[in-house]
């Protein structure tokens, strides 16, 4: 069963992000609503790279450029959830691409490969939101 719900996961995340590129993005939020909602009931983590997608307060899925800002201040991405406000910080790993610390000034500061890029979350301390968190169906 456990299996079954991670590939569903899968599958929602798939199609939230073709649903994204389209002129309706809302039906995209909606499949993250439904993928963590699944991860919820059958207690299933969702896939790190599953959760740089998207915003843990409103679920909206990330688009950067349209409804996420991402900036990288001393190793630490900080990207900003366009719908609802919301920061998520991600510590960068220091010794992982050694090519990008020594960008020129440029008017790309993401790094193309982020979702390889290891990390440790610091979620701000006034909001402990774990992707488990209980929800009574
Ligand atoms: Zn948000």
């Amino acid at each position: 069963m456990v299996r079954i719900a991670g590939e569903r996961i899968a599958d929602l995340f798939a199609l939230a992000e073709s649903e994204s590129a389209r002129p309706h993005p809302e039906l995209a939020n909606r499949y993250v609503v439904l993928a963590r909602k699944i991860g919820m009931r059958y207690n299933v983590r969702l896939l790190p790279e599953y959760r740089e997608l998207y915003c843990r307060r409103c679920s909206a899925f990330w688009v950067e450029g349209r409804n996420v800002r991402t900036r990288l201040r001393a190793g630490v991405r900080v990207r900003t959830c366009l719908a609802c406000g919301r920061e998520r910080r991600t510590r960068l790993h220091p010794s992982r691409s050694p090519a990008t610390q020594s960008l020129p000034a440029g008017p790309s500061p993401v790094s193309r490969d982020e979702a390889s890029v290891a990390e440790v979350e610091l979620d701000s301390p006034e909001e402990q939101d774990e992707d488990e968190e209980s929800e009574e169906g």
